[in-house]
């Protein structure tokens, strides 16, 4: 019976950046893509610098002012699109082999959740657009006054690596439908999946020019989207650091509409009235371990009402038995690799600090092998620790105990971060006066909740800036509203 890792040393990798309808073979500059569990190169990739990004936007320039995608009728780009999200259905296991190959995740999550999100993510978007109406203003008898929206115009995207397929949805699923042209540059480790939704692209009717892909460097390829003076909008999802500069960047040029989806240190909240402990357990386990940890809405604080403690953490490590470690193309393994070896650094460093500063290793707390690393549960983590507040973005939780339930929800606000929370309680009202106290884009109660493709989703505080991923909301970061008023007498 044939292996992932056999289906992975048969597949046909994308051979370089996708711009205009054409590959660009790597040249002089190049970088590699690894494979995080082998350390084995997969891919050598064209690390695009300003020529190639001006090609890519000037392609996307002239594919909107030609009006090949942004003059069709929502419904004809309603219907490219969805061969678009049939067609990655289609290539359901190629993509998810893909996938896990490079950003080291479990080719099971790859095949279950990342592949059908993104096909349902862009379907979603596609099937929306034929369906909204514009607005009229309230006026006198002698006038009309229209509100309309148009799409931005030329919009790029700066993905992260953790969500590779998903992230490239939530940003192409919107801006396209809505009419805009799109360069992509995904994150350096992990380009395969998007040259590869972009090749189908281009199978399933998206003409030249509308999508193209520029590889590379975030400070080089990134830095030029981010600046570039004929980019009329910018969406990102990654690190509040990089959010940041973009931010900059748009300020600097040509202020650009700017989209940040950023960090996280999201936390779960457990009252004192909270039931079915081993349940939240196993939720809680999801909510961090899920990803190898990598995932911005990672539930890595617990904070537990005094009452609820010992049990919960007794069962929160019953749990770490489940979440089977090794080879990201294993269908057995739910936790790989880490993407790479500066991030195993990164994790592993803050977690020798969270031991240096006194917090207690209930389990876990190194690494695996290669860049494995244990599920890790931290207890008596206080505040002030470095675990408590930095984004760790590693399969790590930490564990705080507090005196009520007042305390509780205070603690969970005392980040500097404010994308996700979750809430455990069997009281009605206590369930909606605290969830709207949790300073956080989505909160969970009695579940843990990455949202829906229906729901808007994005951060309060330094978690998000400008707008919101999925939902109808989400076109809002890829139109402009335009009044047009006309003088029925004149
Ligand atoms: P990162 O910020 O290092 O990189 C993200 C992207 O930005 C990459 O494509 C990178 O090449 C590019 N980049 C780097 N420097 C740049 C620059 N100067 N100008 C323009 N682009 C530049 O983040 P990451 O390490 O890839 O991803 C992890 C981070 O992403 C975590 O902080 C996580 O919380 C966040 N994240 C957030 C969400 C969300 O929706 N809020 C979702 C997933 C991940």
């Amino acid at each position: 019976m044939k292996t992932y890792r056999d289906i992975a040393a048969a597949l046909a990798l994308p051979r370089g950046a996708l711009i205009d309808g054409d590959w660009l073979e790597p040249g002089a500059d190049t970088f590699a893509s690894l494979d995080p569990f082998t350390g084995a190169e997969i891919a050598r990739l064209p690390a695009c610098g300003l020529p190639e990004v001006d090609r890519a936007v000037a392609a996307a320039r002239r594919s909107f002012e030609a009006g090949v995608w942004s003059g069709l009728h929502p419904a004809e780009r309603k219907g490219i699109l969805c061969r678009l999200a049939d067609l990655i259905l289609h290539h359901a296991e190629e993509l998810a082999v893909l996938e896990a190959l490079d950003a080291g995740k479990p080719v099971a999550d790859c095949l279950g959740i990342d592949v059908p999100e993104t096909a349902k993510a862009i379907r979603w978007h596609a099937e929306a657009q034929d369906k909204l109406y514009d607005q009229i203003a309230p006026s006198a008898p002698n006038a009309v006054g229209l509100i309309v929206r148009e799409p931005v115009g030329v919009v790029a995207a700066v993905l992260p690596w953790n969500f590779p397929l998903m992230m490239l949805a939530w940003k192409l699923g919107p801006a396209l439908a809505t009419g805009n042209s799109l360069v992509v540059k995904p994150a350096e480790n992990t380009s395969l999946s998007t040259l590869r939704v972009a090749e189908l692209a281009l199978e399933a009717g998206v003409p030249p020019g509308v999508f193209s892909v520029v590889t590379g460097l975030g400070g080089v390829t990134g830095e030029a989207l981010a600046r570039h003076m004929d980019v009329d909008a910018i969406t990102f999802t990654g690190s509040t650091a990089v959010g940041r500069r973009i931010l900059e960047a748009a300020a600097q040029t040509n202020l650009k509409e700017v989209c940040l989806e950023m960090g996280g240190k999201s936390a779960a909240v457990v009252l004192s009235d909270a039931d079915q402990i081993e349940r939240i357990a196993a939720i809680q386990a999801n909510a961090i371990f899920w990803n190898m940890g990598e995932n911005c809405t990672a539930n890595s604080r617990i904070i537990v009402h005094k009452d609820r403690h010992d049990d919960l953490v007794a069962a929160l490590a019953a749990q770490t038995a489940d979440w089977a470690l090794g080879d990201q193309l294993d269908e057995g393994t739910r936790l790989g690799p880490l993407v790479s070896d500066t991030h195993f650094k990164k994790v592993t460093g803050l977690v020798d600090r969270g031991k240096a500063q006194g917090a207690r290793v209930v389990t876990g707390g190194q690494g695996a092998g290669g860049l494995l690393f244990q599920p890790t549960i931290f207890a008596d983590v206080s505040a002030e620790m470095d675990i408590f507040q930095q984004e760790i973005f590693g399969p790590v939780v930490s564990v705080t105990k507090a005196d009520s339930d007042e305390e509780a929800v205070a603690l969970a606000n005392q980040s500097d971060y404010g994308l996700a929370a979750t809430l455990y309680t069997r009281d009605i009202g206590k369930a909606h006066r605290y969830a709207r106290k949790l300073r956080a884009g989505t909160v969970g109660v009695n579940a843990y909740s990455e949202g829906e493709i229906s729901t808007p989703f994005g951060g309060f505080k330094a978690s998000g800036f400008g707008g919101r991923d999925n939902g109808i909301h989400a076109h809002d970061q890829y139109t402009e509203l335009k009044t047009i008023w006309i003088d029925l007498d004149g």
